[in-house]
């Protein structure tokens, strides 16, 4: 049985340029319910400790500045399968390996810079919604 819901990030880049309503509109048009969403800016240390399971690898200390350079916007969407259609939604990590019409296609401008953030597994969907979300911040 998959899980209904996953965890999103629309990150610094995308929110700074603008983007973050098309992108919402994107999420809405697909089917995804926002159950929970705020504005937040990270600071260096959440970014650290969101990110911890990709600590000691290369990209690693650029990936959590970039993370708090700026406001985003997090947020937990409801959908049937919630993990897996959305990382379709979104498409590959480096955008120029993303499917044509994908939310990375569109939007990201480097693989760090790729937009927006999709949980990776069931597991992580509920870590990463209980890491910015209390129980009485979803709906
Ligand atoms: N990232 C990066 N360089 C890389 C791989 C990843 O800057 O070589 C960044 C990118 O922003 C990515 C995030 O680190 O979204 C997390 O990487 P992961 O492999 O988990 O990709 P995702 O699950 O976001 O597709
Ligand atoms: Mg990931």
């Amino acid at each position: 049985m998959n899980g209904a819901i996953t965890f999103s990030i629309i990150k610094p880049n995308a929110v700074r340029t603008g983007k973050a309503g098309p992108i919402l509109a994107m999420i809405n048009e697909a089917g995804f319910e926002v159950i929970a969403m705020k504005m937040v800016r990270m600071t260096l240390e959440q970014a650290e400790s969101f990110y911890e399971v990709h600590k000691g690898k290369s990209f690693f200390d650029s990936l959590v500045e970039f993370m708090s350079s700026g406001p985003v916007f997090v947020m937990i969407l409801r959908h049937e399968n919630a993990v897996e259609e959305f990382r379709k939604l979104i498409g590959a990590t480096d955008p120029a390996k993303a499917e044509p019409g994908t939310i990375r296609k569109l939007f990201a401008i480097s693989v760090q810079m790729n937009a927006v953030h999709g949980s990776d597994s069931d597991e992580n969907a509920q870590r990463e919604s209980d890491f910015f979300f209390t129980t009485s911040e979803r709906y």
